[in-house]
C-alpha cells in the first residue's frame, strides 16, 4: 500500500480531523502535505456533505442539505519544485469506498447516495420538471451495485474521483470571481442562482486562522464548478489508470482532491447525479517543466481517459432537439437538446413501471453516456443519450409484447419545501 498522508478517521467529522483540507479555492490555504515528483501515496477523501446525507428512506436530509459547507477537499498537497508554467501529471493509481469494517454511518462505507436537489436548493439539470428533493441508496457489492430504491436495476460502477484540480493563481481567482459576479449581477434573485459568489459561512481553509482565515474566507471561491484549474468537472471517465496534465498556477501547485463517486452518467444530471462516496484515492504525481508552453495548455487539464470501466456490448439510445417543451425552436442550444434527450428516456423508463424520479436517478448513477451528435444542422442541435441495456434485470428494448412492469419496493416520497 502507497504511503497514507491524509488520513480521515471516519468516526470524526471532517473538521476535528488530524489533518485538515479545505472547501474553498485560494491560492493562499496552506499546502497540507509535501509530496515529491515520482511519489505514489494515499489519500483519504470525505463525501462532499461530511456525513449530512444518510442512509434511510427520506429526501428530507436532501431538501435541507446545507451547500455552503461543500466540498470536503483532500489537500492541498504541494509538490517539490513545481512551479508556474510546469504541468503537474496526476496518475490515478486505485481508488475505491471506505474499508466497511470502518466504525461511522458515513456514505461509502457500502453503500453511497444519488439525490435529486430541490429547486430552492441547489436545483439540477431539469430542475423545472423535478421541482422537489429525492433519494437514492445504493448498496455496494464488489465493484456492483443496486438500489432498494430503483427495482431491478444493477450494473459494475464507473470509480471516479467527481474533484480534482490545482490552487488558482490571485490573479486567476480574482478573474473568476469577477466574471462570475458580473453573471449573478444579471438576476442576482434568480432561483436557482446563477453562479455562487465567495461565501465565509462554513469555510474549511486547513491549517489558516485569524485574519489569515477571514481575508481567505471572504476571497475564496466555491468549489462547485469545473474551471480552468480542473475543479469539478465530474468526467466519470477519470476511472482507474487515468493521466491527468494540470496546469500549475502557483509554487507547489497545490493539488486537491475530493468527491469520489463509485459511478456516474455523463453530466452528472440531478447536480447530486453521481452515486457519492467517501473512500480512497492513489496518485502519483510527475512534472513537466515549462509543460504548459511546451504543450500550449495554459488553461483546463488534457487527460488520458482510465483504462479501467464497465463493458457493455449493446445500448438503448434516446434522442433530442434544440426544440422546448413548449415548441418555441432554439438555435443549436446543445443543453436543451441533451435535456430533451433525458426527457424522451425517462418518459420511456415510465412505461416499465418506474416513477419520472427513478428514471431520472437512473441517467444520473448509472454509466450511460451522453453525446452531442449533430451541433451545426441549423437550427436544431441533436444530442443523444445511450443507456446500456444490461443495465436492467428484464429486456428493456421495445418489442411487440408491451413493456415488463417493475415491482416497486419502497419508494422514496418526495420531499418538498
Ligand atoms: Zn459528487
Amino acid at each position: 500500500m502507497p504511503e497514507l498522508v491524509f488520513p480521515l478517521d471516519s468516526s470524526k467529522p471532517f473538521t476535528d480531523q488530524q489533518i485538515v483540507g479545505h472547501n474553498r479555492w485560494h491560492p493562499d490555504i496552506p499546502a497540507a502535505v509535501q509530496v515529491k515528483p515520482g511519489d505514489t501515496f494515499r489519500v483519504h477523501c470525505r463525501e462532499w456533505f461530511d456525513g449530512a446525507i444518510g442512509n434511510n428512506d427520506s429526501a428530507d436530509d436532501v431538501r435541507d442539505c446545507p451547500l455552503s459547507q461543500v466540498h470536503r477537499l483532500s489537500g492541498p498537497f504541494a509538490v517539490e519544485g513545481a512551479a508556474p508554467g510546469d504541468l503537474l501529471v496526476v496518475d490515478i493509481v486505485d481508488l475505491g469506498p471506505i474499508p466497511q469494517e470502518d466504525s461511522g454511518p458515513l456514505a461509502g462505507q457500502g453503500w453511497g447516495y444519488t439525490g435529486i436537489f430541490a429547486r430552492d436548493n441547489g436545483g439540477g439539470f431539469l430542475t423545472d420538471q423535478f421541482p422537489d428533493a429525492y433519494k437514492t441508496v445504493w448498496d455496494f457489492q464488489g465493484q456492483r451495485t443496486t438500489s432498494r430504491h430503483v427495482p431491478e436495476v444493477s450494473f459494475t460502477g464507473i470509480t471516479h474521483p467527481g474533484l480534482m484540480g490545482t490552487a488558482p493563481s490571485h490573479e486567476l481567482l480574482n478573474r473568476w470571481n469577477t466574471r462570475e459576479g458580473a453573471l449573478i449581477a444579471t438576476d442576482p434573485d434568480r432561483v436557482p442562482a446563477l453562479a455562487l459568489p465567495p461565501l465565509a459561512t462554513d469555510a474549511i481553509l486547513g491549517s489558516l486562522s485569524g485574519a489569515d482565515f477571514d481575508r481567505v474566507a471572504a476571497e475564496g471561491a466555491r468549489t462547485a464548478p469545473p474551471r480552468e484549474n480542473g475543479g469539478n468537472q465530474d468526467i466519470k471517465n477519470f476511472s482507474r489508470g487515468t493521466r491527468v496534465f494540470y496546469p500549475v498556477f502557483v509554487d507547489g501547485a497545490h493539488l486537491s482532491v475530493g468527491d469520489l463517486h463509485f459511478s456516474q452518467g455523463d453530466g452528472e444530471i440531478t447536480f447530486c447525479g453521481a452515486i457519492e462516496m467517501g473512500g480512497f484515492i492513489d496518485l502519483h504525481v510527475d512534472l513537466i517543466k515549462g509543460g504548459m508552453d511546451t504543450y500550449g495548455v495554459h488553461e483546463n487539464a488534457i487527460f488520458l481517459p482510465g483504462n479501467v470501466e464497465p463493458q457493455f456490448s449493446e445500448w438503448l439510445a434516446f434522442s433530442g432537439t434544440s426544440v422546448t417543451l413548449d415548441g418555441e425552436q432554439r438555435y443549436l442550444d446543445s443543453h436543451l437538446s441533451y435535456q430533451r434527450a433525458c426527457l424522451h428516456a425517462i418518459d420511456y423508463l415510465t412505461k416499465f413501471g418506474y416513477t419520472p424520479e427513478q428514471g431520472y436517478m437512473i441517467l444520473g448513477a448509472a454509466p450511460i453516456e451522453g453525446r452531442l451528435s449533430g451541433v451545426v444542422d441549423i437550427p436544431n442541435s441533436c444530442s443523444t443519450v445511450y443507456l446500456p441495456t444490461a443495465l436492467f434485470d428484464f429486456d428493456v428494448r421495445p418489442s411487440v409484447g408491451g413493456p415488463h412492469q417493475v415491482t416497486q419496493g419502497t419508494p422514496v416520497p418526495r420531499s418538498s419545501f
